[in-house]
């Protein structure tokens, strides 16, 4: 087989650490290149350029710097941009991951050049039309070629919608991957930090991320956020790197600085500390997908500050309680009565090996 050439669309930090995994494994194929295109959805330093090195990933081919913009104005022009980047090189596949607009634009784009399209993270669903990841997740998954699953759940949310059985193929997650290559080297990297109060990293600390737009869009929902917490601080540190939507809010409010006299406030932090920080944590708060998985991973309990989960294996091993913020006492409970509990030993993410299995089937498959 001559080698066959795999375009790789990403744009947002869960994608560069994703795709650290299956570049790694397309890398050590002979018979597949690849050409990774960044969209620039995510463009700061710290949401963006530190995972390269730190993850041992190239610099993208290609760079996009589409950002700033609302979702119907980004989605057009990573589509238009994309397309031309196709044109140029021709690609026997493309791959996308996870929800974002640079998951949808790049599926769509190749669907209508007739570029088969694979999907890293399918089948996942929320049945909550009002999220843009949902909206972009099920599209993308129409329009995929190969849908690789992380669990038995996305197979059967897939084949309940009617996907052809051998168009899904359930290789494991491949955050998983990432954390078992990556995992055992977190520390600290940052001053930010190496700077945290050694007795804070001693003790029991609950360490918080929220960016999704459900919360940091409603007021409503981003005050009981902080007045849960605040409670929450005066008997457990909470340590909160916030996402710069999110860091946005709080100064848009004027409320940044007395938030920060309740809860210690970082900047986005690179994987290794993110890891690092994750593994000493007492408990997790987040509304991330890829947060909960990782507490999952480094046995921390973990609150989803959210209406549903898409990991609802989690929930029903009891490593993960769901806790939509519409109450600042019920959440509070839930933190509370998450903290010091353990779940079931339980292995649904396969066996870290999904960026093999990913490559060899693509290999299978394009021959
Ligand atoms: N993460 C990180 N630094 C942070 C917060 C998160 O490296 O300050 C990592 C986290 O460890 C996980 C991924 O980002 O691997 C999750 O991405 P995010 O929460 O942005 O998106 P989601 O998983 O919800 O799609």
């Amino acid at each position: 087989m001559t080698s066959r050439k795999i375009l790789t669309i990403i744009g947002a930090r869960p994608q560069f650490i994703k795709a650290s995994a299956v570049s790694a494994a397309i890398a050590a194929c002979p018979q597949l290149t690849e050409i990774v295109v960044h969209t620039g959805q995510h463009f700061d330093a710290n949401m963006s350029d530190v995972f390269f090195p730190e993850l041992g990933m190239d610099k993208p081919a290609y760079h996009l710097a589409i950002h700033g913009c609302g979702h119907g104005e980004m989605t057009g022009r990573m589509l238009i941009d994309i397309e031309k980047v196709m044109l140029t090189e021709k690609p026997d596949a493309v791959l996308v991951y996870g929800d974002t607009n640079s998951t949808l634009a790049g599926a769509l784009a190749a669907a209508k050049l007739h570029i088969p399209v694979a999907h890293v993270e399918a089948g996942l669903r929320s049945f909550n039309m009002v999220m843009p990841e949902e909206i972009n997740r099920i599209l993308t998954d129409r329009v995929a070629e190969w849908l690789f699953t992380p669990t038995s759940a996305a197979d059967q949310h897939l084949l309940r919608e009617g996907v052809a059985e051998n168009r899904i193929h359930q290789v494991g997650d491949v955050m998983f991957d990432v954390a078992l290559r990556h995992g055992a080297r977190a520390s600290a990297q940052s001053d930010q930090v190496r700077k945290l109060d050694p007795a804070l990293q001693s003790q029991a600390y609950c360490l918080i991320t929220i960016h999704r737009a459900e919360n940091t869009d409603n007021p409503a929902r981003m005050g009981v956020i902080v007045d849960a917490l605040a409670a929450f601080a005066e008997q457990t540190p909470v340590i909160w790197p916030l996402h710069p939507r999110t860091r946005a809010v709080f100064a848009k409010q004027g409320t940044l600085e007395a938030l920060a006299r309740s809860v210690t406030l970082l900047n986005p932090l690179g994987y290794l500390d993110m890891v690092y920080l994750e593994k000493q944590a007492s408990l997790i708060a987040t509304d991330s997908g890829g947060v909960q998985k990782e507490a999952f991973f480094y046995r921390v309990p973990c609150v989803t500050l959210r209406d549903e989960t898409e990991w609802t294996e989690l929930v029903e091993g009891g490593w993960n309680r769901v806790a939509p913020p519409t109450g600042a006492a019920t959440v509070l409970a839930a933190l509370r009565a998450s903290l010091g509990t353990c779940g079931d030993d339980i292995m649904p993410y396969g066996r870290g090996d999904a960026a093999e299995r990913i490559v060899q089937q693509l290999v299978t498959d394009l021959d």
